[in-house]
């Protein structure tokens, strides 16, 4: 263009000189014109390189910056030179790549804000564009659906397979209120999932955003607390039921034999004692589950199991068991009610489930840091496809010698609690026929 604007000044004052020329050639002698001539394409050229430097070149480096700054090179600076007016051309395009740049860089940081927030959220976060599909997701959604996949431009049914959350990211893109529902993915994951619109500047949804709460745990706790209710008021009914049903005979007449009497009371008593067994194991699990353990105590681990072994002398008697044990007179600092706790219902279950005349050893030795019991029967044994499930509230293997035990179903599950609060293991291994030996591993 600056080469055109400068072609085109010299052709018109060429023509201008050969203009005059023509008019005055009646006038001026020969040397005269070739003078005029010379002098008028002298001052066309001085003119032209004039206009040159003053407009020309100047509109031609404007030209070329602004063309950088379309392209976005945005700290591109135009050269404030030539013309007055020109020059205030360049100044103002400086100020707005100026204005531009700064606009940019807050659009940019606020961009960059917005990915850290949707990033550092611990629920998952995925944004619809107006086609349905997918154009943001954040880690945690890729974290609770399992897969470090691009979900990028997919839709929902397509991650998802849950129709309802399709449906409910149509309503919401075609002008619906915002959609609350829950949905379980594949991986068994329990969402809640909160669809809502996003308006464009004129007011129109152009997209949406859904926000994941992941009430896995929530769900799976309430199922826990629910099955745990009807667990316990299961086990009260039947002793209950049980008193007063020889209460109600009693009165009826039963308690003018003092024989029947006798006997009705005995159970009555029986299942007094059950219940009292049942109240206190549960207090023990309540304040396993509230207190934090103290590792503070000093216990002197031979000690602590021979006054085990002694407070049971009498079932032991009974059931002609023979107990070996096998442990060091070693001094170690543990919570000692968790430790006693444990190993007292590792005990009676080998003393209730053992064979009359049969054998309970106790072995029990520290090594590097770790202090490990095993309390080891040879009474019945337990099945290996009940071994998973011993440890879960309520659990009995055999209902019926479980009962005439006494247990409760809660024994082994204080024992986890009781190890496991104190970052500790507990297994099994068991032989139908043969017995069973449970150990702890308790580091000290
Ligand atoms: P309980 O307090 O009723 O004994 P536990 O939680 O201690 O309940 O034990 C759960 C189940 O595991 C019981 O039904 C019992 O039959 C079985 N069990 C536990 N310890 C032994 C063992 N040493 N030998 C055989 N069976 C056992």
């Amino acid at each position: 263009m600056a080469l055109r604007l400068h072609s085109r000044l010299i052709v018109w004052s060429l023509l201008l000189i050969v203009l005059i020329t023509f008019l005055l050639s009646s006038f001026l002698s020969a040397s005269q014109l070739v003078l005029v001539v010379v002098i008028g394409v002298l001052l066309t050229f001085v003119f032209s390189y004039g206009v040159h430097v003053v407009i020309s070149r100047p509109l031609h480096e404007i030209s070329v910056a602004s063309r950088k700054l379309a392209a976005g090179n945005l700290d591109q600076r135009l050269p404030i030179t030539g013309d007055e007016e020109i020059a205030a051309v360049g100044t103002s395009l400086n100020t707005m790549a100026q204005a531009l740049s700064t606009r940019m860089q807050a659009l940019s940081d606020g961009k960059q804000q917005l990915e850290l927030i949707l990033e550092a959220m611990g629920q998952g976060v995925m944004v619809l564009g107006s086609s349905g599909r997918i154009t943001l997701t954040n880690t945690s959604l890729r974290k609770i659906l399992g897969t470090d996949r691009d979900l990028t431009g997919k839709t929902p049914l397509e991650v998802f397979r849950r129709p309802e959350l399709e449906n409910a990211v149509r309503a919401v893109l075609a002008g619906a209120p915002v959609q609350t529902l829950e949905i379980t993915t594949g991986n068994n994951r329990i969402l809640q999932a909160n669809v809502s619109p996003v308006t464009n500047a004129a007011g129109a949804v152009d997209s949406a955003v859904v926000v994941f709460h992941d009430l896995t745990e929530i769900r799976r706790a309430e199922r826990m607390r629910r099955d745990f209710v009807a667990n316990v008021s299961h086990e009260f009914k039947t002793p209950l039921t049980s008193i007063r049903g020889y209460t109600e005979t009693l009165l009826s007449g039963a308690k003018d034999d003092p024989a029947i009497a006798v006997d009705f009371l005995n159970t009555i008593q029986r299942n007094a004692q059950h219940l009292e067994t049942l109240v206190v194991d549960l207090l023990t699990l309540a304040r396993l589950e509230t207190e934090v353990p103290s590792s503070k105590d000093p216990i002197n681990l031979r000690s602590m199991i021979d006054e085990l072994v002694a407070s049971r002398e009498n079932a032991i008697h009974e059931r002609d068991l023979h107990v070996t044990l096998d442990c060091p007179q070693r001094q170690i600092q543990t919570d000692r009610s968790r430790l006693y706790t444990a190993l007292s219902n590792l005990f009676d279950n080998a003393i209730n489930y053992n064979k009359p005349g049969g054998e309970i050893r106790v072995s029990a030795e520290v090594q590097n840091g770790t202090l490990s019991v095993a309390v080891i029967d040879t009474g019945y044994g337990i099945p290996s496809d009940e071994l998973p499930r011993i440890f879960e509230r309520f659990y009995r293997v055999d209902k019926a010698r479980t009962r005439d035990s006494g247990g409760t179903g809660l024994g082994l599950s204080i024992v986890k609690h009781a190890i496991e609060s104190q970052g500790g293991t507990i297994g099994v291994s068991s032989r139908i026929g043969s017995g069973s030996t449970f150990t702890i591993r308790l580091p000290l």
